[in-house]
């Protein structure tokens, strides 16, 4: 095992090899799932606004054992090799969780999106196209948005790759949008999915909605849809933050209202006035009074130094990677449940996949039908995590690995790899 604790790829290691342990593999099978199948590292030249510049890009292509290569695209400073990898081996495994038909990748450039222009951001996003195209396509590998990237980065990566293809391709990259073939419900997807997973952990608890306090740590595409949904099934939003920092209010935020002021380019911490709520700084978010705490922004928020001050007793992760193994087992102890990343935030790529079937079928669905879909699928997978989980007396975390390298090892089995 790697000596970096800590690293996303190390975190990532520690969970595959203790589901391996259960599952009694042999060394050769558990490192056949810790090595990715491809690891493609180049870099962008262009020409920005500030000149003449350079970018590192990665796409690392884990596994292809259950379908073809699924995962985003980042443009992050922070995404390096390391964390491409690691985030590219936890999309084998959510895809798995859930039980499409896809295997797992996962894609970055080195870049500080904020500080650039769209102009600036579509050029990387089609130098990022071009650089990946002979690796790319619907029966290969579908790319997706993730960290700062969005429907227009997926316009500008796939009117690039079919321009370089001859042809119309639009399988070949999810969360497009709608008039380029994107599906209805694919924006809101990741918030919705982690709201059907909680539903069902409310519905098995017998806990009552109006009961439970909710807050939110990141404000973002997956952060601001949550709150909105929870909030109109009558959860009370009581903290939310952002890169700003955070705000609590004991008797409820209205979160369309937050995304308003969002919009006008402010912080949630601009929405209230002072008086009305109470300031908190992203590092006393984690203690912050609530029942569901849901981390929905960077990795490793919840650590060994701050797991043991959180009060919520449910953890619904709809970042990647936002709770660290030694975190995980300070919840563990103090008997908070932890909904892993790789089911609570799995809605996204399960629609990504309904994306890809219906360009694939050149049939469209409505919202209606995509919502219809997506709730059995999150919920039997939320189920099956909780069989396994009783079945071995083990956390949700360790029972989502352990039922998707199964289904990854099955795979690999019939492929004799
Ligand atoms: N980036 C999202 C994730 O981490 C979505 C991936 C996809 O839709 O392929 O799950």
């Amino acid at each position: 095992m790697s000596d970096n604790t800590n690293t996303p790829f190390a975190n990532f290691e520690k969970r595959v090899i203790d589901a391996c342990a259960v599952l009694s593999c042999t060394d050769t099978e558990s490192k056949k799932l810790l090595t990715p199948d491809r690891i493609i590292e180049d870099t962008v030249r262009l020409k920005t606004e500030k000149g003449e510049e350079q970018f590192d890009v990665y796409r690392v292509q884990f596994s292809n054992a259950r379908g073809p290569y699924k995962g985003g695209i980042r443009f992050h400073p922070a995404a390096d090799i390391n964390e491409v990898k690691a985030l590219a081996g936890m999309m084998a495994i959510k895809c798995a969780v859930v039980g499409v038909p896809l295997g797992g990748g996962k894609g970055g450039v080195q870049i500080d999106a904020k500080q650039y222009s769209k102009k600036d951001l579509e050029q990387v996003a089609r130098g990022f196209a071009r650089v990946l195209h002979e690796y790319i396509g619907p029966d290969k590998d579908i790319p997706a948005p993730d960290m700062y990237t969005n429907p227009e980065t997926m316009a500008h990566i796939l009117d690039e790759f079919e321009a370089l293809e001859g042809k119309s391709v639009p399988g070949a990259i999810t969360g497009k949008p709608i008039a380029l073939g994107g599906s209805l419900g694919r924006g809101s997807a990741t918030g919705q999915g982690g709201v059907y997973v909680l539903e069902e952990y409310v519905e098995t608890h017998k806990l009552k909605r109006e009961e439970l306090t909710v807050a939110v740590e990141g404000f973002g595409n997956a952060g601001s849809n949550v709150a909105q949904l929870l909030h109109a099934l009558g959860y009370t939003i009581v903290a939310v933050s952002d890169s700003r920092g955070g705000i609590y209010k004991k008797d409820g935020i209205d979160p369309y209202h937050v995304s308003k002021v969002k919009a006008e380019g402010k912080s949630v911490t601009d929405v209230y006035k002072e008086e009305e709520v109470e300031k908190i700084s992203n590092d006393e978010f984690a203690s912050v009074e609530c029942d569901v705490l849901i981390p929905s922004a960077l990795d490793n928020s919840l650590r060994e130094d701050n797991a043991d001050s959180v009060k919520a007793s449910i953890i619904l992760e709809l970042a990647n990677g936002p709770t660290t193994p030694e975190a995980d087992e300070i919840f563990k102890k103090k008997n908070v449940h932890v909904i892993p990343d790789v089911l609570a935030n799995a809605g996204g790529v399960v629609v990504s996949y309904f994306e890809w079937v219906q360009n694939r079928m050149h049939f469209y669905w409505t919202e209606e039908e995509v919502q219809e879909k997506l709730r059995p699928i999150m919920a039997n997978a939320f189920h099956d995590m909780c069989s396994v989980s009783a079945q071995h007396g083990v956390s949700y975390r360790e029972a989502t690995y352990i039922l998707a390298v199964e289904r990854i090892l099955e795979a690999n089995r019939y492929r004799g790899r």
